[in-house]
C-alpha cells in the first residue's frame, strides 16, 4: 500500500459545535471557529490565505489540512424571467440542480438534498430518474454558499466598468433572502445530513436566515416530522396534493405507509412545538385528476380549523408524464372555494419553466440505485436514521 492520504476537512459541513472542536483540536481558542464562520459565510472567503484577522499560524494549519469546498458548477441557464438554474457536480458521474428566482422583495434559492428521489411521487420528474445517493451537509450548504457568490460576482461584473451585463430591472433582488428545500430529493429521508444544514442557514455566524424564511418541504415523512420538531424550527411545507387517502396513495406512494390523518397530527405537532405559526400545503394542479370544485370542498374540510395555508402549484410538465395541468379557471376556480371556507390559498406563479426550472422540472443527471420496487409499489425508502 502507499502512503496514506489526508483528507482535507471541509469546513462548509460544519455547524458551529464542530467547528468548533475542530478549531480547538488545531489548538486554538473557539471563539476562532465564529471568526471563521464569519469569513465563510457572511463574506464568502474561500480561501484561507484571504482571512487577515486570523493568527497567521492558524491560516497555515487550516492551509494544510482544510478546506471550503461547495460543488462544481457545470453549467447555468438564464430564464427570460431572471430565474438561474445550476447544475452541480455531486462526482463524476451524478449532477444535481438548484434554482435561485428573483422576486421584487427577495430572491429564493431552491436547493437540494438529495441526487435523484426514491419516493417515486407520480407527476414529479425527479422521480422518473430514481435515487442515487443523499448529499452532504457540505453539498447542501455549499449550493447556498456558491449561489451567494455566484450572484455577487454577477453584481460585481454589471458594476464594472469593462462589459456591462444587461441592467438590473428595477427591484429586481440579487441576492439569497430565502432558502426553500424544494429542489431535487427527499430532505426528510436525509435528515442527518439535512438538519446540520439547517443550522448553519439559521446559526448568527452562518447565513444568519430567519427561520421563517427557511422552508423544509416534504412529501410527508411522519416520522421524521416529529423528529424535525425536536431539532429545529424552520417553516414546514407539506406536498399534499390530493383530499383523500385513495387518491394521495396513487400520486404520492409514500402515502401508503403515512396516511393524511396521521401526517395532519404531526403538522400540527410540529406547530405545537412552537414551530411556526402554520404549515404549508403545496397542492399541484392536475387536469381531471385531483383539481374539481368537490376536491376543494373535502381538502377545506380537512384542513378547516387549523393553522394551514394552501398552495396551489400549476403542474409543470416534462418529457414521458401522463398529466397535464389544469386549466386556469379550474385553478381559480378551487382557489375560490377553498378563500370561501376561509382557507388562506394561493397560486404559485410558475417560474423558470422555460429552461425547466419549474417546480417539479429538476432532473439533473442520477444513475438510479434503487432496486426495491415490486410493480409500480415502492416497498422500500432508504430512510437515514
Ligand atoms: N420531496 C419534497 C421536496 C421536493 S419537490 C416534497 O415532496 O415536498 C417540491 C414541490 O414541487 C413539491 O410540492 C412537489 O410535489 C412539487 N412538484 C413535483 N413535481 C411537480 C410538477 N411536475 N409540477 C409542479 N409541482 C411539482
Amino acid at each position: 500500500m502507499s502512503a496514506s492520504v489526508t483528507e482535507c476537512t471541509n469546513l462548509l459541513g460544519l455547524p458551529r459545535p464542530a467547528l468548533e472542536a475542530y478549531v480547538a483540536q488545531l489548538g486554538s481558542k473557539p471563539f476562532r471557529a465564529r471568526q471563521l464562520m464569519n469569513w465563510i459565510y457572511k463574506r464568502g472567503a474561500g480561501s484561507f490565505a484571504d482571512m487577515t484577522d486570523l493568527a497567521k499560524e492558524l491560516r497555515a494549519r487550516l492551509t494544510a489540512a482544510a478546506e471550503v469546498r461547495a460543488p462544481q458548477i457545470v453549467s447555468v441557464q438564464r430564464s427570460a424571467d431572471g430565474t438561474r438554474k445550476w447544475l452541480l457536480k455531486a462526482d463524476a458521474a451524478q449532477a444535481f440542480e438548484m434554482v435561485f428566482i428573483p422576486e421584487p422583495d427577495r430572491g429564493t434559492l431552491c436547493i437540494s438534498s438529495q441526487v435523484g428521489c426514491a419516493l417515486d411521487c407520480s407527476f414529479c420528474a425527479t422521480a422518473q430518474q430514481g435515487f442515487n445517493r443523499n448529499l452532504s451537509t457540505a453539498e447542501i450548504v455549499g449550493q447556498v454558499w456558491l449561489a451567494a457568490r455566484e450572484l455577487e460576482r454577477e453584481e460585481q461584473q454589471r458594476l464594472g466598468a469593462g462589459a456591462p451585463t444587461a441592467p438590473a430591472a428595477p427591484g429586481d433582488e440579487r441576492h439569497v433572502t430565502n432558502v426553500v428545500l424544494m429542489g431535487m430529493g427527499e430532505p426528510l429521508a436525509n435528515f442527518r445530513n439535512v438538519v446540520p444544514a439547517l443550522d448553519i442557514l439559521l446559526d448568527d455566524f452562518g447565513f444568519d436566515l430567519s427561520r421563517r424564511r427557511v422552508t423544509l418541504s416534504t412529501s410527508g415523512l411522519v416520522p421524521q416530522i416529529y423528529r424535525l420538531a425536536e431539532e429545529t424550527n424552520v417553516a414546514l411545507a407539506v406536498s399534499l396534493h390530493a383530499p383523500d387517502d385513495a387518491l394521495r396513495n396513487e400520486l404520492v406512494p409514500i402515502n401508503r405507509k403515512h396516511p393524511i390523518a396521521q401526517l395532519l397530527q404531526a403538522c400540527w405537532h410540529y406547530l405545537d412545538e412552537g414551530n411556526g405559526r402554520s404549515v404549508t400545503f403545496e397542492y399541484v394542479m392536475l387536469d381531471g385528476v385531483n383539481d374539481s370544485p368537490a376536491q376543494a370542498r373535502a381538502l377545506a374540510r380537512l384542513l378547516k380549523g387549523h393553522p394551514a395555508k394552501v398552495n396551489l402549484i400549476p403542474f409543470n410538465t416534462f418529457p414521458g408524464t401522463r398529466y397535464r395541468c389544469s386549466s386556469v379557471s379550474a385553478i381559480q376556480r378551487f382557489r375560490d372555494e377553498l378563500l370561501q371556507r376561509g382557507l388562506l390559498a394561493t397560486i404559485r406563479r410558475t417560474r423558470g419553466d422555460d429552461i425547466d426550472a419549474a417546480c417539479g422540472q429538476l432532473a439533473g443527471r442520477v444513475i438510479d440505485r434503487t432496486t426495491v420496487r415490486l410493480g409500480n409499489k415502492l416497498i422500500g425508502v432508504a430512510v437515514q436514521p
